[in-house]
């Protein structure tokens, strides 16, 4: 072994035990949080190759750092529902980290929402919201309301409350949240016009995904969906695959979902299944996307309904059945953990050749090594589902230049974006010995400018 070699070797010894050693310390730190430290681990064993050729990382003590949130704020929020009852709910905002930029991440209302599934949430933000290239940083916030069966007045009671405890920790340079799960136009609204009466300005910037007529960006709607298609198409396109006459499932009927399903068909795939958290549809012919926007985007109904106006189409009365179902390309979009090693090994039985995630985390650690060792493409939801917060960030741009872009000039922005993410990942991953392994890639190439980032700001 030459000289060169044996400090290399070395070095990988040394970033392997402080690895070991920053996740240990970690878990003890935050025993009952399984979410989160499913992401960190994901995120630390990807960075050894990065760690042993640039000790300095480990010498300023990053991922301590990193693992740290920078702020995690917890409230209580009261609010009066129809019957004029008092109900009381858990508010949260983890502002993680703003190396880069003003924390940026969106606000979660469901019912299993906890500390944990925040700080996954913006852990895995820091590196996505720092791939897309944009100046922003990593944060996430949410609560354990449940929007499902409540009324639009109590929905915007629970907003105002929500808001009067979260607004002094926001603002456009400080903190931007955005939807996600359970927050869509209606509920920004409620909480941008909440954040208004209490400030006594109107700060467009301070939250994303607004309506149009206040500051809201064209195709931030589609802008996840759409993104994942574009990334996806990339990795096919670099492989010798196409969307175009592939058979494609997606799971979830939401945001991510629908807009997923509306480019994939575009570009000449047939979509056969999606589904909510009851169930899932099956439809040979290719799922008929007009209904599906009626029941979810219009209504508030169940994806069942489906087979009323669609008879030959199939309802499975379970929603991990959707992974049963035969395809070429598999896009989960509805929630963290939905494909386990199980799921990972009856799509490969079925012969899938690419998996897309949209939905954050919806793969666990031992599904994608099923994935991976398996040979089937793997898009990490880091990295392709970074399109909704890119073109937040783009809302960001418009709203303090006080112009609006048309949507086509962000759309084109956007598929820039998931091009260039596409390409920095496969190159990291290249750089770092793992040529073609995107999971590596995006977190390499997500920490490197954070991480360099936080050692020019000095140990704050
Ligand atoms: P929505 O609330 O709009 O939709 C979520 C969908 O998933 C609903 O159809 C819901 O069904 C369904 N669902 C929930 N749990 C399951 C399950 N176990 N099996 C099948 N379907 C299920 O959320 P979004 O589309 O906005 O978000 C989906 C995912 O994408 C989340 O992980 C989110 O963090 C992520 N994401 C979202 C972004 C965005 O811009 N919106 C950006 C980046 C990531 P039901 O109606 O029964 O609840």
């Amino acid at each position: 072994m030459s000289t060169i070699e044996a400090t290399l070797h070395s070095n990988e010894q040394k970033a392997k035990q402080y690895v070991k050693n920053v996740y240990h310390a970690t878990e003890q730190r935050n025993p009952h949080e399984t979410e989160f430290l499913q992401a960190v681990k994901e995120i630390v064993d990807s960075l050894v190759p990065v760690l042993a050729r640039q000790p300095q990382y480990m010498e300023s003590g990053i991922l301590e750092r990193l693992l740290e949130p920078e702020k995690v704020i917890s409230f209580r929020v009261p609010w009066v529902d129809d019957q004029g009852k008092v109900q009381v709910n858990r508010g949260y905002r983890v502002q993680f980290n703003s190396a880069l930029g003003p924390y940026k991440g969106g606000l979660r209302f469901h019912p299993s929402v906890n500390e944990s599934i925040i700080k996954f949430l913006g852990f895995e933000q820091i590196f996505k919201n720092s791939l897309t290239g944009q100046p922003i940083g990593g944060g996430k916030g949410g609560s354990d309301f449940d929007p499902k069966d409540k009324t639009d007045m109590e929905i915007m009671r629970f907003c105002q409350s929500f808001m009067t405890e979260l607004y002094e920790h926001i603002g456009p340079d400080t903190d931007v949240p955005a939807g996600d799960v359970g927050v869509n136009a209606r509920e920004i609204g409620y909480l941008f016009g909440q954040y208004k009466k209490l400030r006594g300005t109107f700060e467009a910037g301070v939250l994303t995904g607004k309506g149009l007529e206040y500051g809201g960006s064209l195709a931030r709607t589609e802008a996840t969906g759409y993104g994942l298609v574009y990334f996806v198409q990339e990795m096919l396109k670099d492989n010798g695959l196409e969307f175009n006459g592939s058979t494609v499932i997606v799971s979830g009927s939401g945001n991510v979902s629908i807009y997923a399903m509306e480019k994939a068909a575009e570009f000449g795939a047939k979509v056969v299944a999606c589904s909510d958290s009851d169930g899932c549809i099956y439809d040979e012919n290719g799922i008929d996307l007009d209904t599906v926007k009626e029941l979810k985007e219009a209504g508030n109904e169940r994806i069942s309904a489906y087979t009323e106006s669609h008879p030959n189409a199939k309802y499975l009365d379970d929603c991990s059945s959707i992974w049963s179902i035969p395809c070429d390309i598999a896009l989960p979009c509805a929630t963290q953990n939905e494909i386990d090693e199980e799921t990972a090994k009856a799509l490969i039985a079925n012969e899938v050749k690419a998996v897309g995630e949209g939905a954050n985390m919806p793969s666990t650690n031992e599904a994608i090594d099923v994935f991976r060792n398996n040979d089937v493409l793997f898009a990490p939801a880091k990295a392709a589902n970074a399109g909704g917060v890119a073109v937040s960030a783009l809302e960001m741009a418009q709203n303090s230049s006080k112009l609006m872009w048309s949507f086509e000039d962000v759309d084109a922005r956007l598929q820039d974006i998931m091009k260039d993410i596409y390409q920095n990942s496969m190159q990291a991953a290249t750089d770092y010995g793992t040529p073609g392994n995107l999971v590596a890639g995006a977190n390499i190439a997500g920490f490197i400018k954070v991480a360099d980032a936080m050692i020019a700001q000095g140990v704050i």
